[in-house]
């Protein structure tokens, strides 16, 4: 059976290490197959590789090699808990698209690294400097705080190259808002008048654009913000520490002045689940012509999964919240383990954060470490 998915053909992506990837939630491990990377090899240059063929053939002839594999895990594994991959959306999303011209929807922007001023519970290092730094000052990380890649003159000529082919260029962090080297890049585009492409922001939302950025940003035919708001109130806090649900609503507010082209996108977890109902019901009163985007649910860290919640758990949920029955089964398998493990890790980080994740969380209190 096919595995066929258009992301190879349609969405690049580079990781804050400077890899490429055929996709934003391509395995990391699958870089090992092609070594390419942004300071040498150009983006076209990666979209006609060896491997991309390679990975394009295998998909489309159903042949689960180990590059599919490897690459694809995570759609991989939802289609196996019976939900909607992002390769299915995809589908969905590029019916009516030809696969055999070159025309790229999107590619991600990350080399300008993982600067961030938020510590998710969900995040990792390599994405966040603000959860790299906490790590390593516990001992649990090792690595650089800071990672960013210096922009090359093969990147920057490759991006040439591919703007007559591309409709936006989405731009990632960290938080690319505050980062420095956005703003560099921003300006690049603008110097060689490559402002007829949609520039999209994934942004948390914590921070205004300042005077000078939307003076660049008014350059653009159009711009486009997405917003990571995964809980109402206080419990959106907790969960993308330190977000305060109000400033994040107040600078929603700010970006209308710039766009109106702009959703709020939610990464379900075992931690807002349950909590959706009240988070839907407050946006879309503040914001009724907002989108609200849910369709990304966490695989890694395992312990974060939904499905890991206890049976008990996960029937209250169902029971109270209209949302979650869109994300919860009760044939998908607990996860004891995991779920301990998930309640060692908030233990530690309400240790170090001064947070209680039980009020947040009273469910979880019988399970107590
Ligand atoms: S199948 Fe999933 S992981 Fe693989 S390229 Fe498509 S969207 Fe990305």
């Amino acid at each position: 059976m096919s595995f066929f998915c258009p992301e190879p053909y349609k969405n690049l992506s580079a990781k804050t290490t400077g890899d490429w990837y055929p996709c934003c939630i391509s395995g990391e491990e699958s870089v090992h197959y092609h070594n390419m990377n942004i300071r040498e090899n150009k983006i076209l240059e990666f979209y006609h590789s060896d491997f991309m063929n390679k990975l394009r053939k295998d998909q489309l002839d159903g042949n689960m090699s180990e590059e599919v594999l490897t690459n694809c895990k995570k759609c991989i594994i939802d289609e196996r808990l019976g939900r909607r991959s992002r390769r299915l959306k995809m589908i969905d999303k590029y019916k009516n698209d030809n696969f055999d011209i070159l025309q790229l929807d999107s590619i991600k922007i990350k080399h300008i690294g993982n600067l961030c001023n938020a510590k998710c519970l969900t995040c990792a290092p390599s994405i966040s400097s603000y959860l790299a730094q906490e790590l390593y000052d516990t001992g649990e990380y090792t690595g650089p705080i800071v990672i960013f890649d210096d922009i090359t003159k093969t990147y920057l000529e490759g991006i040439k190259e591919a703007i007559p082919f591309l409709n936006s260029i989405r731009i990632v962090g960290g938080e690319p808002i505050i980062n420095p080297r956005t703003w560099e890049f921003v300006e690049w585009l603008v110097n060689n008048k490559a402002t007829d492409t949609q520039l999209i922001f994934t942004t948390n939302g914590k921070v205004k654009f300042k005077k000078e950025h939307i003076l660049l940003l008014k350059n653009f035919k159009e711009i486009k913000i997405a917003v990571s708001i995964d809980a109402y109130g206080k419990r959106n806090n907790y969960i993308r520490y330190p977000s305060p649900y109000e400033k994040v609503i107040k600078n929603i507010n700010s970006y209308l002045e710039l766009t109106k082209n702009i959703y709020i996108s939610t990464c379900i977890s075992a931690l807002n689940v349950g909590y959706l109902d009240e988070l839907e019901k407050d946006i879309s009163k503040k914001f009724p012509n907002i989108p609200w985007v849910n369709d990304n649910i966490v695989q890694f860290p395992e312990i974060f999964r939904p499905e890991i919640l206890p049976e008990e758990i996960k029937i209250s949920y169902l029971k109270s919240s209209k949302n979650a029955n869109k994300f919860l089964s009760l044939d998908i398998p607990s996860d004891n383990k995991k779920f301990y493990d998930m309640l060692r890790f908030l233990t530690k980080k309400d240790i170090i954060r001064n947070t209680n994740m039980y009020e947040f969380y009273p469910e979880f209190k019988k399970y107590e470490l």
